[in-house]
């Protein structure tokens, strides 16, 4: 059993977790949910959702929630956060009968707070739930406010634009919990943060998770949560255990190659992470035309759109989901076989993320990333991050298939759907085999590391591979080019 206490931020206590991420079998140390005050009605919420024993979030944060405490509890995505805070908020709510007041539930990503309010749904019995989220039309969210929820699980943007709109009061609210606050930060809520605790009511409960717990986060909690009890759980932001990591150093140009040889091997559903929407629009269509179901998920498509591609994914209608990092959180999609990091994320918390949507709830899942010369310094920060050098992968010869992560007797998704159209053919490339980087990782070999030296810069210079270093243009080279412009 892992215990965190290296990694636990000052003024925490911790909790021991026998995994990292994934909700796992309690010791018998671990309270059961029997050991809480929980009315009949949770119990049996709680049984028919499979849940036997709370997970170490729940049974840290439950007690002191129920009490009416502040709490900060610091753990990652997949620990079972969402019913660590929606099993007291309901239970709170529901005691104090009609005089009550109403729960915010904010979350950094539509597709979470859907999740989130799902699971409001599934455990509510009795209580009015809303969603108030962007990318929908505003007129059902009004009337479902109107309504006067008990329950509101809502993005940022969305319910500051009904507060400057005026069909929502804040002052009713005695409960408020802020989900993945950390990534609120990082995708620039922090202003819509602002004026949402301005018009919260002074008292009120405040409960706050949140992944990591970087300094501007600190600041807010100080100023809007009174004497939180502080929990943190497991080590912070490290890969699940059971998520198998490898990386293929290949030049920009070769990652589709790369990656249409990777899906064709290997079986099970596949989740692949790109930088920007526009690659992730072509990785997509690659995929698409090298007949694979795929379907991507950015913000620039429609809520309805956005929708459709985590639920067509969920339910096997796309064997591949190509994301940026709004789907790297929180999102909970079961038996997600393979990651692809078809780009390196920015940030080391990202690439965490990222592999814990494989590998969940103790399955066992393969990250692998493909890592381009531009990219070196994030390998870097990943492996000084996760303690140890990802194992080097080979990419295959010409003819050669790429080491296949299962067994080949898997079973194929069943249903297979006609692929949407490609935007622009022009960008689709032809499956070029890769070169090997010579460093004996055979294409058949299991994900046991080869080698645990540093990477170097010589790991990113393939033989035989060209890779085009531009040169920024000198300033007066830049003076001369906008004088031809104009
Ligand atoms: P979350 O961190 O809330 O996204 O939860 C991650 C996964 O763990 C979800 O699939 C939950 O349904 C599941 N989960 C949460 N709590 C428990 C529990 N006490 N026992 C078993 N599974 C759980």
């Amino acid at each position: 059993m892992a215990t965190c206490s290296a990694s636990v931020p000052k003024g925490f206590f911790s909790v021991n977790l026998s995994s990292s991420a994934a909700p796992s079998t309690p010791a018998s140390s671990v309270p059961t949910f029997e050991q809480f005050p929980l009315s009949p009605k949770t119990f049996a919420a709680l049984r028919a959702a499979g849940y036997t024993a709370p997970t170490p979030i729940q049974a840290a944060t439950i007690a002191p929630a129920l009490s009416g405490r502040d709490v900060i509890g610091a753990a990652q995505t997949g620990t079972g956060k969402t019913a660590a805070f929606m099993i007291p908020l309901i239970e709170r709510l529901r005691a104090g009968g009609p005089d009550a007041g109403c729960a915010i539930v904010l979350a950094p990503t539509r597709e979470l707070a859907e999740q989130i309010h799902g699971w409001a749904r599934r455990l509510r019995a009795g209580l009015k739930t809303a969603l108030v989220v962007g990318g929908v039309a505003y007129g059902p969210q009004i009337g479902a406010l109107r309504a006067k929820p008990a329950i509101i699980v809502a993005t940022p943007g969305r319910l500051v634009d009904h507060l400057e709109r005026k069909t929502i009061a804040l002052g009713a609210v005695r409960v408020f919990v802020l989900d993945e606050a950390d990534r609120m930060l990082d995708m620039g809520f922090k202003p819509q943060l602002d004026k949402i605790m301005r018009a919260l009511p002074g008292e009120r409960q405040t409960l706050l998770f949140s992944a990591t717990m970087p300094p501007d986060l600190g600041a807010l909690a100080r100023m809007h949560l009174r004497n939180p009890v502080k929990v943190a759980v497991g080590p912070q932001a490290v890969p699940p255990p059971k998520a198998a990591q490898d990386v293929y150093l290949v030049a920009n140009g070769e990652k589709t190659p790369l990656l249409l040889s990777l899906v064709a091997t290997n079986p099970g559903n596949v989740l692949v992470f790109a930088r920007t929407k526009h690659r992730t629009d072509r990785v997509m269509r690659s995929l698409c035309d090298a007949g694979h179901a795929a379907q991507r998920l950015h913000s620039n498509r429609t809520q309805q759109q956005r929708r459709e591609a985590l639920e067509g994914f969920r339910r096997g209608r796309y064997r591949i989901l190509v994301a940026t990092d709004i789907a790297a959180r929180g999102i909970d999609v079961a038996d997600i076989r393979h990651v692809i990091n078809y780009d390196l994320p920015q940030t080391v918390e990202d690439y965490v993320h990222r592999v814990g949507r494989t590998a969940r709830a103790q399955a066992e899942g393969r990250a692998t990333s493909f890592a381009s010369p531009e990219e070196r310094g994030q390998l870097h920060a990943i492996e000084r991050h996760i303690g140890k050098a990802l194992p080097r992968q080979a990419a295959p010869r010409r003819g050669e298939a790429p080491r296949a992560s299962e067994p080949k007797t898997a079973p194929a998704p069943a249903v297979r759907h006609r692929a949407p159209r490609p935007i622009d053919p022009a960008t689709v490339r032809s499956h070029r085999p890769l070169r090997s980087h010579g460093d004996g990782v055979g294409a058949h070999h299991h994900a046991t590391p080869r080698h645990d030296r540093p990477v170097s810069l010589a790991d990113f210079v393939e033989p035989g591979v060209a890779v085009e270093h531009r040169r920024r243009p000198s300033a007066q080279a830049r003076r001369a080019r906008r004088g031809r412009r104009s």
